[in-house]
């Protein structure tokens, strides 16, 4: 994968890419909240590096961090704001687990070895967030009170008992939780038990995005917004990027475009199939409200294929959301059904209402796994959250650095696979919300 051509989209975008459409401001909570960004120009000129950085979400601000931290000259390149993809958009959750695939589906997948530095890497996602926040002093309302997923039918306790054990094995301070646990911690008795990692919890994510991106200023890193890698070629020993001003050669390479990838490196772009998740805040709760709904105020996802999550932020919103067949009209369709589902769950919240409503892209793989990819030379990538990817992308982006600035990838828990493109991706990413009715029907039913 030497050439130009690899690594741009065919027939090259007529739009810049990151102006526009999928990158437009959304109206979220994160938006009217967060501290201020950085002033960061636009790359206008040539720029040499050691470490060049695409994408200025978690991924890329995390790797551009600890190669900068590492000594390093780097270059960050960001095609629109940062935080625009889906770094700004999330809801939030801090969660050290996958969606789908526990420990032992990691270690059948990429072997003993690969697979226990992944997972090992997973157990300690949510800390390695926390401890960055606290060791750069990065103001982004973090509460570190855990994350719960309870089951919604009694069959899927057996979900609950799988994923604490094998956790439980690996050394993650996790717990099971039978249907009284979960009725104290939600305030519902709605569920059938559950599970609860204690070192997760829940952040701004914008305000860690952006503080995030002061401190990869303050170590050195020159970090560009409004510049997108537009071309991205090995020549000679050096990696190339152009953008519509400018040009980056550097050693290394880590792209960290996930869900929200623009022109280049279309192998890894079409491996991913980005689904639309919608994200809403409620007012601010009066203090009764709070104390019923969610006391300890931990981040909660359940077991229901069509998730039901929400998390508390600093002013006592609750910040839930979910997913739609259909995204005409979605903001106010939701706010209708989003509402019922909490006046269902908690009838303190009956009448509630939302003061915003956004949405973002999650890259999904078709098996939940996430990617991780050599491109040439001390290129490096990864993609493919699935959903939970705010903790793993920072763990991600530092493993990515680390194989950037030389460390030897067998000792990174970094599971390479070849880019595995999906040929119908532009019909999948039709029928993408599709999926959805499936999940509604295996979510009513019994496992
Ligand atoms: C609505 C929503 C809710 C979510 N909720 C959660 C949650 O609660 N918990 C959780 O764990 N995960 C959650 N996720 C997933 C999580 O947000 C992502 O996994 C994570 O933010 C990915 O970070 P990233 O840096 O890899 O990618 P992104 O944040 O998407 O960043 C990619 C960046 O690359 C830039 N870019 C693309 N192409 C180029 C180019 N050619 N040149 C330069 N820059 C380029 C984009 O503009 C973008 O800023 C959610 C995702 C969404 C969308």
């Amino acid at each position: 994968m030497t050439n130009q051509g690899a690594h741009q989209a065919a027939g090259q975008a007529q739009d810049i890419p990151g102006r526009g459409g999928i990158w437009q401001r959304p109206d979220s909570l994160w938006e009217a909240t967060a501290p201020p960004p950085p002033v960061l120009p636009a790359l206008q000129d040539g720029v040499q590096a050691d470490v060049l950085v695409i994408g200025g979400g978690f991924t890329g601000l995390s790797a551009g961090l600890h190669a900068a931290e590492a000594g390093r000259r780097v270059v960050v390149l960001e095609a629109s704001e940062l935080g625009r993809g889906a770094s700004g958009r999330n809801n939030g959750q801090v969660i050290p687990t996958l969606t789908r695939p526990d420990p032992a589906d990691l270690i059948d997948r990429f072997g003993w070895e690969s697979g226990e530095r992944l997972v090992g890497l997973i157990r300690d996602s949510a800390s390695t967030l926390f401890d960055l926040v606290r060791r750069l002093g990065i103001d982004c309302a973090a509460e570190q009170t855990g994350w719960v997923q309870p089951v919604h039918s009694p069959g899927r306790i057996k979900i609950a008992e799988r994923r604490a054990t094998q956790w439980g094995k690996f050394g993650a301070d996790v717990e099971l939780l039978d249907r009284a646990a979960v009725s104290a911690i939600l305030g519902t008795d709605l569920y059938f038990g559950g599970w609860m990692n204690r070192t997760g919890g829940h952040i701004n994510p914008l305000a860690l995005v952006r503080g995030l991106a002061a401190k990869v200023v303050a170590a050195g890193a020159a970090v560009y917004v409004n510049s997108p890698a537009l071309s991205v070629q090995r020549r000679g020993d050096s990696w190339v990027a152009r953008t519509p001003q400018g040009m980056v050669t550097a050693d290394s390479l880590v792209l960290g475009t996930n869900g929200y990838a623009a022109t280049i490196f279309p192998e890894i772009r079409t491996e991913v199939v980005p689904v639309l998740s919608w994200q809403m805040a409620t007012a601010p709760l009066g203090d009764n409200v709070r104390k019923t709904v969610l006391p300890g105020r931990q981040a909660m996802s359940d077991t229901h294929g069509d998730l039901r999550f929400m998390r508390y932020t600093a002013d006592n919103r609750l910040v839930t959301g979910g997913a739609l067949l259909n995204p005409v009209n979605g903001a106010e369709r939701l706010k209708r059904i989003v509402g019922a589902r909490l006046a269902g769950m908690f009838p303190a919240l009956n009448g509630v209402g939302f003061d915003h409503v956004w949405n973002g892209r999650i890259a999904m793989t078709t098996d939940y796994f996430p990617r991780v990819h050599r491109l040439g030379p001390n290129g490096f990538a990864w993609a493919g959250c699935n959903g939970r990817g705010v903790a793993l992308s920072v763990s991600l982006g530092r493993e990515l650095a680390r194989a950037a600035i030389g460390q030897d990838p067998k000792d990174l828990a970094l599971p390479f696979t070849a880019p595995t493109p999906l040929p119908f991706n532009a019909l999948l990413q039709r029928i993408g919300p599709l999926k959805i009715l499936q999940y509604r029907w295996n979510d009513a039913r019994e496992v």
